[in-house]
């Protein structure tokens, strides 16, 4: 008799277990309106079910599973989960004015604190997914791992590894003084020439980069660069996106002048960053062969407040650049060439990353693609729309909410309420 109930137990337990977990994984949002993402419309009273950390349902007339946990956003507006594609969470706004050599001082290890606290900053925004460009060492990829594996809270984080050419952005002993930094450490992702340039994108890869990033013309903050120049031959960015491709991995460039924008297209990579001058050409390039641009109007904001703090050689760069960068991504608003979102957080402030919706919506974006820069187009330009930049059944459960319509305001995009990511609540 023992024996029969004991067997019985069993066989209830096994019934049982899996439904009752299912049900407690279960977790229903109630939204007032949500963004769709692949039309661009706001649907009204919509329901989502989440379950083991993907969108399982999403419509209109669906029951609550029983015993489900009921998040009520029937007065907010829900969003896929933003992407911000330009990111350095391991710098800091506020070092925007010290020199550039200033790494020599530092321990390696300080890197990823200083980006573990920025890192949940920017999640706490409502950005569930950010593409990191540029960071000291392996701190971009150490960071990567301990918020994958629940370590430090924060977005998940595609690492890139930045690469350049002798002298150039990208090149961090650029602007010291001959000899000082010539470590292997420093030169590692320094090269020159096609041949060097494949052999340094495998190494990148080796090494763990998600995505590869290249110093395609000067930069503004770097010392003795000028910003027009390119810095990269055509051969040299042909044979780094040929050798990332084979890989399986994507391209972004560092991009200011206009003849390394275009070299860069030419070259297939996939997304330009900054593009501070474009013309039509470029432009309708660009568009027919489905480049994304990322224009980080925060950085060019944050260097023009802070230029009395930068050092001569970048101030006299930010103040040539500064005519002809926003009437650039005013002609780029104006046609439809695909639009993605970055800000250059690091240059920029953390946690701040929403204030671009703004500065793309005054520049002429409608507000409609600026919500998909950091949605659905953002996901593209990262080849990962299988998985995230919609709410809709089998993606990621990275939603937010915000208070009130961001079609009407665009700034409420800056009071994110609601964070959840991979189906987990990190703000309500
Ligand atoms: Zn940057």
């Amino acid at each position: 008799m023992k024996k029969t109930i004991a067997v019985l137990l069993c066989a209830l337990l096994l019934v049982a277990v899996p439904a009752q977990a299912q049900q407690e994984e279960a977790t229903v949002i109630r939204a007032g309106a949500l963004f769709d993402a692949v039309s661009g419309r706001l649907q009204q009273d919509m329901t989502i079910v989440v379950r083991a950390g993907r969108i399982t349902e999403v419509g209109r007339d669906i029951a609550v599973p029983e015993g489900a946990r009921v998040i009520d956003l029937s007065d907010a507006t829900v969003l896929p989960g933003l992407i911000d594609l330009h990111t350095h969470l391991m710098s800091s706004h506020t070092r925007l004015g010290a020199h550039r050599g200033e790494f020599l001082f530092q321990y390696p290890e300080r890197a990823v604190l200083l980006g573990s606290v920025h890192a949940r900053q920017t999640l706490m925004a409502g950005f569930t997914t950010v593409r990191d460009v540029g960071a000291p060492g392996s701190s971009a990829l150490a960071l990567r791992d301990a918020i994958a594996e629940g370590i430090v809270t924060g977005p998940r984080i595609i690492a890139g590894i930045g690469l350049g050419t002798t002298g150039s952005h990208c090149d961090r002993t650029t602007g010291l003084r001959p000899g000082t930094g010539d470590f292997d450490a420093f030169r590692r992702y320094v090269f020159d020439g096609p041949d060097e340039a494949r052999a340094a994108v495998r190494r990148a890869v080796r090494d763990g980069a998600d995505v590869i990033k290249i110093c395609a013309t000067a930069g503004v903050l770097s010392m003795t660069d000028e910003i027009g120049p390119t810095q990269m031959t055509v051969a040299e960015l042909e044979a780094v996106v040929e050798t990332a491709t084979m890989l399986n991995r994507r391209v972004v460039a560092h991009a200011h002048g206009l003849e390394g924008i275009r070299n860069a297209v030419r070259a297939g990579v996939h997304t330009i960053d900054h593009v501070s001058v474009l013309d039509d050409s470029v432009l309708r390039e660009m568009r027919q062969r489905g480049t994304f641009i990322v224009p980080t109007m925060m950085a060019f904001t944050e260097v023009m407040k802070r230029i009395d703090d930068l050092p001569p050689g970048p101030a006299r760069k930010a103040d040539a650049i500064r005519p002809l960068v926003r009437e650039s991504h005013r002609r780029a608003f104006r046609t439809n060439v695909q639009v993605a979102f970055g800000t250059d957080a690091g240059v920029a402030e953390h946690g701040k990353n929403a204030e671009e919706f703004g500065l793309m919506v005054d520049a002429g974006l409608t507000p409609v693609r600026a919500l998909l820069s950091a949605t659905r187009v953002a996901a593209d330009a990262l080849g990962r729309l299988d998985d995230l930049g919609t709410i809709e059944v089998g993606k990621r459960a990275d939603i937010i909410a915000v208070p009130g319509n961001p079609l009407d305001d665009i700034r409420v995009m800056e009071r994110v309420n609601f964070v959840m990511k991979d189906g987990h609540v990190y703000r309500d």
